[in-house]
């Protein structure tokens, strides 16, 4: 038997139960458990059960100091195949009021068994910047926190700003007419780090017209509990949001961009088990990546928007035209859920138009395909992974914001970086179509593409041994995570 009175440091990371928070935070696990820790993973069970699904029931066994614990997710399962996890204000709802008492119990249970010598006693806490419950845990057990926010510094900003929206009288909105009439191009001047923003830009949950809107007030008690002693680590790199960074540490002085963590993890040596390990909850189709090798390099626009974006019926329909009338090979994810209330049907004289040209598969794995020479653009949602795997590789990108972070995401994507552009909530076909053919082949998409690649080299050497957000990883390890009481 181990014996584990070494004092290995033990770190107990929770991510928010979505698929865009929990990738992000099991990339931020393997780098700590690189670095020495003992790590516990907590998903829901949900989730969890999603995962074995997906990746084999055996996938984790055999892990050496890498352990995962499940907590419920306190919400009612729905009929059939139904997914209530992606109802995100419920399950933001149910964060608040359900998890502190499970994740409280499981670090009890955890160190009874330290007590037992079975596993090193839990020496620090690492949770999703939305897991706000486990601030109070983490004084009940006395233990560091670190607050890992898994979106761009400047979502972060504007949420942290919200509060003034209300005060200004600008959110909630007054009705609906005020998405369409021009208000959303309102001037947004106070915030700084923030240049030529509009209220369109700011993270969409303002755009409310609920004045008891779950996620409007589910982010200022974030940023409510968000404390000028948090310690906040953000997915991100100086050179890419040094401005808004700036603005940040002047409300909060112990926050670090440790990003991207996908260039980070790929530059940290392992031979490890972890390295090829995953935590996709749907199945991965690798078919497509053969398909990929049959194709010429930069020809393909890869097109996914994540695991939450829903659209129209009309909306898919546009985007499959254009796609198809560009002529470009596209590799389109597609899932079973991606349209609103209904299922995804394309008419077998689509299907016939891009047999030679087009591959639709229901889930991929994304960084081996944007990291594939044969993609030349990305069609994307800009959920804040997609776009920081998107520059990690050096592709440009067409920007459909659909909600959240995104549209805040979107717009440096397009203004700030110059390495996208975007497509109207409601493009038509023609404009998917002359859109597509200008990142492929345009002038402007060979200059986006030039500053994709500026960008990827950056982020490489922002996490190469001495760059800022590598030194920035080692600073919260040696200064918060190992800090004895
Ligand atoms: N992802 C993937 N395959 C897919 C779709 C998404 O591996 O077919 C991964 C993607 O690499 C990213 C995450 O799922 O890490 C999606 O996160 P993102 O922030 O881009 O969007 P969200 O799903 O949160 O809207």
């Amino acid at each position: 038997m181990r014996n584990f009175a070494e004092k290995k440091p033990h770190a107990v990371l929770i991510p928010f139960p979505a698929q865009g928070h929990i990738n992000p935070l099991f990339k931020l696990a393997k780098l700590l458990h690189l670095r020495g820790f003992h790590i516990t993973f907590v998903n829901t069970e949900y989730n969890h059960k999603r995962l074995l699904k997906s990746r084999g029931p055996k996938a984790f066994d055999g892990l050496i100091d890498f352990t995962f614990e499940t907590i419920p997710d306190g919400l009612t399962p729905m009929d059939g195949d139904g997914d209530v996890t992606q109802d995100v204000p419920s399950l933001s709802q149910s964060v608040r009021k359900n998890f502190l008492k499970p994740y409280c119990e499981l670090l009890s249970r955890l160190n009874e068994s330290a007590n037992a010598g079975l596993i090193p006693r839990v020496t620090c806490l690492v949770s999703d910047c939305l897991m706000t419950f486990t601030i109070q845990a983490a004084k009940q057990f006395a233990l560091p926190n670190v607050l890992s926010f898994p979106s761009s510094a400047c979502s972060l900003l504007c949420i942290l700003y919200f509060r003034s929206f209300v005060e200004k009288g600008l959110s909630p909105l007054k009705d609906v007419s005020y998405l369409t009439n021009g208000y959303l191009e309102t001037k947004v001047d106070w915030i700084p780090g923030l240049k030529n923003f509009r209220l369109k830009d700011i993270v969409d949950i303002i755009r409310t017209t609920d004045p008891n809107d779950i996620m409007l007030e589910f982010l200022i008690d974030v940023a409510d509990k968000v404390q000028i002693d948090s310690t906040i680590v953000l997915n991100t790199f100086d050179d890419l949001e040094s401005d808004v960074i700036n603005a940040l540490l002047s409300m909060l002085p112990s926050l670090y961009s440790i990003g991207p963590l996908p260039s980070l993890l790929s530059q940290t040596p392992s031979n490890n088990q972890l390295a090829s390990l995953g935590t996709n909850l749907w199945k991965e189709d690798t078919k497509c990546l053969e398909w990929l090798e049959s194709k010429e390099p930069g020809s393909v626009v890869y097109v996914n928007f994540g695991s939450i974006t829903v659209m129209t019926t009309e909306q898919l329909l546009e985007f499959a035209w254009g796609l198809a009338n560009s002529k470009k090979p596209f590799l389109w994810i597609i899932r079973p859920d991606l349209v609103r209330g209904g299922s995804v049907i394309l008419s077998s004289e689509f299907v016939d138009e891009i047999s030679d040209r087009g591959l639709i598969a229901s889930w991929c794995p994304q960084e081996k395909v944007l990291n594939h020479n044969s993609i030349g653009g990305f069609l994307t949602h800009c959920g804040w992974n997609s776009t920081i795997e998107s520059i990690c590789a050096g592709v440009p990108m067409l920007c459909w914001p659909f909600f959240a972070d995104q549209p805040t995401n979107s717009r440096f994507i397009c203004n700030e970086w110059e390495i996208g552009t975007e497509i109207d909530t409601n493009g038509k076909r023609d404009e998917v179509e002359n859109l597509v053919n200008e990142l492929m082949v345009g002038e402007k998409g060979k200059k986006m593409r030039q500053k994709a690649m500026e960008l990827k080299k950056k982020a490489e050497e922002n996490t190469s041994p001495g760059g800022c957000s590598y030194m920035n990883l080692d600073k919260v390890i040696k200064e918060v995570l190992l800090k004895k009481n």
